[in-house]
């Protein structure tokens, strides 16, 4: 077996393990920022066909050059609004909308033929001045507003908490997470994601509740 291969059965496993434990289902979203369209393929020959990109540029590249394999492209890095053109013809997902002004385009852009894009609303869930994501106060207005476009499908929440070397507090950030993704979903029946928890810390993310793991340099070696 090849290391990735090795890295990937690994973690299906831990994700399937984990998952168990807690009662509910956990994906794989695999993270392949900075490495090239071979590892992404290499990935999709073993069976994963989510794929998670943080720069609009270097995934269409890479989508350009895996045009023939069947797969889920998520932009999970800050949008830019002059990309919003880009991210509604070319991705499947978009984990990171963080404000109003970012919707109305991606509306506008979405083709018709390939269905609602599909939006997770990043919360900056630690308030970081670093960090992209709304506070929590925003989200029940970006919700209200990303449901109301048709060519939109509200999906769920996304966060990437502050990385406190203490993992309790991560696991608080995680659970304050799942506090309004319940919220959410009591307004918005479609809502059936929460994605948190990362290479270091998803086993912690699943048992808080997330149901979707954002993995990169666990499966694909260091960046
Ligand atoms: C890079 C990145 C990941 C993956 O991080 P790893 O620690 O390599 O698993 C997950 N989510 C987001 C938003 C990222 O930018």
């Amino acid at each position: 077996m090849s290391s990735s291969e090795t890295a990937f059965t690994e973690i299906q496993a831990r994700l399937r393990h984990v998952a168990a434990q807690h009662g509910h289902p956990a994906e794989l979203l695999a993270v392949s920022k900075t490495k090239p369209a071979a590892a992404v393929r290499a990935l999709a020959a073993l069976g994963q066909r989510r794929f998670g990109e943080n720069y609009v540029q270097e995934a269409l590249a890479k989508q350009r050059e895996l045009a023939g394999l069947d797969l889920e492209w998520h932009l999970i890095g800050p949008l830019q609004s002059n990309k919003c053109r880009e991210v509604a013809e070319h991705f499947d997902w978009l984990q990171s909308l963080d404000r109003p002004k970012l919707i109305a385009p991606l509306a506008r852009w979405r083709p018709a033929e390939r269905g609602p894009l599909n939006v997770l609303i990043q919360v900056n869930i630690d308030d970081e001045a670093s960090k992209s994501g709304c506070a929590p106060a925003q989200l029940p207005a970006l919700a209200a507003a990303v449901a109301a476009e048709p060519q939109l499908r509200l999906r769920g929440l996304m966060a990437i908490p502050a990385p406190h070397a203490d993992l309790a507090l991560r696991r608080a950030a995680f659970a304050r997470m799942h506090a309004l993704y319940r919220e959410l979903q009591a307004g918005y029946p479609g809502v059936d994601t929460l994605s948190l928890g990362m290479s270091e810390d998803f086993e912690l993310a699943v048992a808080e509740g997330a149901n979707l793991v954002r993995i990169g340099s666990a499966l694909f070696g260091a960046r």
